[in-house]
């Protein structure tokens, strides 16, 4: 008898054993129990060989390699969503919790005077932290009229017809005892040269700006509204086709400064500095795969293979990792900043945001700017990646990404192609995947700066 207790155990073992070698694997949900917000439950996994997978009962497509990706839409409370295969029944449990999207009121108050207190503050369009939402970049000193505060961030009056918001954090109340006098104009003037043309504004005091461009025109304004409401000093500049641009402000004087971006004058980009930048490195993963594989590992692979693309073209390069080690959204900046370059790229792979997946559809590659300068540069490199890669056209866009957001050099991230979608993940475990799409980076670089005539647009 207590053999027989035995053999049954080894049996059952056996076959739990088996099961778990034959079954599919689950990269998410993470959890069997899972209290979200979201609006869908996101299953991604990699099926054995002769594995049929349901989700409540739903057929789940396949990819060859085993990969599979679906969604499951969630109702508020409880819900239970079965994932069975010939081998193996899982029951996964998710809690939805409604999202707290109340609005904050607004509330205005008698118009008074703060202090940015940061460099690099953001100057924004509408009171929320996402989206392309920032007018502009505050330095730290700016004196601000503020008649409002809605959820964490106060409205600043600029002009009659101009209001922008700031968050509370950013900015700090005056000194008590602070000698201070409401700013006046001084001076304003523009020099042109060759590939350049700076433009001043001086005030005898810090006051915000904005930035807007159109087709033809940088438009580069600042507001004195503490002086009259209607106190704006604009300054037109003629938009070079290619260019970078930056804006320093000491004291109270603006210093607005647009470069022609000087092009290589051979075949090769002798003279071009390109920092690469290999998106999440170290303990940050970045997206995993439906098969497991790491978004940051992929990326390097290609960050390396571009570096070799690039410096075979003459270009000089540099990396912003070499190595799978973690470095912050800051030092990647700092390291272009202090290298001068004319682009920076930065690399990546896209996961499926919280919607109703389709995997047919959300798939393939993609390539964010946020400064209109590098909308064209953008162009070029997705149009060859889609040609080198045969991937899903998912379109040139904006992104409001901090690594993109400095102007004075060009920008771009490059979204390859989607780790959690199965019929990306047979593209990008192909052999040549990093190659060919560092290839395909390295050729829109080169296109977009010497190529220039042969274009369609
Ligand atoms: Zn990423």
């Amino acid at each position: 008898m207590k053999n027989m207790k035995k053999l049954v155990i080894l049996f059952l073992s056996l076959f739990l054993g088996m099961n778990s070698v034959f079954a599919y694997n689950l990269i998410l949900p993470k959890e069997k129990k899972t209290v979200t917000t979201n609006q869908y439950a996101f299953f991604v996994g990699k099926a054995q060989n002769t594995e049929i997978i349901t989700i409540n009962d739903k057929r789940i497509f396949t990819a060859s390699n085993g990969a599979f990706a679906h969604s499951v839409k969630l109702k508020d409370g409880k819900n239970r969503v079965v994932v069975r295969s010939n081998y193996s029944t899982q029951i996964y449990n998710f809690y939805k919790t409604p999202s707290s999207i109340e609005k904050s009121p607004l509330k205005e108050f008698e118009q008074r005077r703060v202090v940015v207190n940061k460099d690099r503050a953001p100057l924004r369009e509408l009171p929320q932290n996402k989206g392309m939402n920032r007018i502009s970049h505050l330095f730290k000193g700016t004196n601000l009229l503020i008649n409002g505060q809605q959820g964490e961030f106060y409205r600043v009056f600029l002009s009659k017809n101009k209001i922008a918001w700031i968050a509370v954090k950013d900015v700090d109340e005056p000194e008590k005892n602070e000698d201070y006098t409401i700013p006046t104009f001084i001076t304003m003037k523009s020099d042109t040269f060759k590939n350049a043309s700076v433009h001043t504004i001086e005030f005898t005091g810090k006051l915000p700006y904005t930035i807007d461009e159109t087709d033809k025109e940088i438009i580069f304004k600042v507001y004195n509204p503490e002086y009259s409401d209607n106190s704006v000093y604009t300054v037109n500049i003629r938009k070079p086709e290619k260019y970078v641009y930056r804006t320093l402000l000491s004291n109270g004087t603006y210093i607005f400064k647009v470069n022609e971006l000087l092009l290589p004058e051979g075949a090769t980009l002798d003279g071009i500095t390109v920092v690469i930048d290999p998106g999440h490195g170290g303990f940050e993963s970045g997206a995993i795969g439906c098969l497991g594989d790491k978004e940051k590992d992929i990326a390097l692979k290609i960050g390396l293979e571009l570096q070799d693309r690039l410096r075979l073209m003459g270009a000089n390069t540099i990396m912003t990792r070499e190595c799978d080690g973690h470095v912050s959204l800051d030092d990647r900046i700092e390291i272009a900043q202090k290298n001068c370059p004319q682009i920076f790229v930065s690399i990546h792979l896209n996961s499926i945001p919280d919607i109703n997946m389709n995997v047919r559809k959300n798939r393939g590659s993609s390539v964010y700017y946020y400064n209109p300068n590098s909308k064209e540069l953008a162009k070029d490199v997705q149009k060859s990646l889609l040609k080198e890669l045969s991937t899903r056209n998912e379109g040139v866009r904006e992104g409001s990404f901090k690594v993109l957001r400095r102007s004075e050099y060009l920008s771009i991230l490059v979204e390859a192609a989607y780790m959690t979608n199965p019929v990306d993940s047979v593209i990008y475990r192909k052999e040549n995947f990093a190659y060919n799409t560092a290839r395909a980076i390295a050729e829109g670089i080169y296109n977009y700066l010497i190529c220039d005539d042969n274009k369609t647009k």
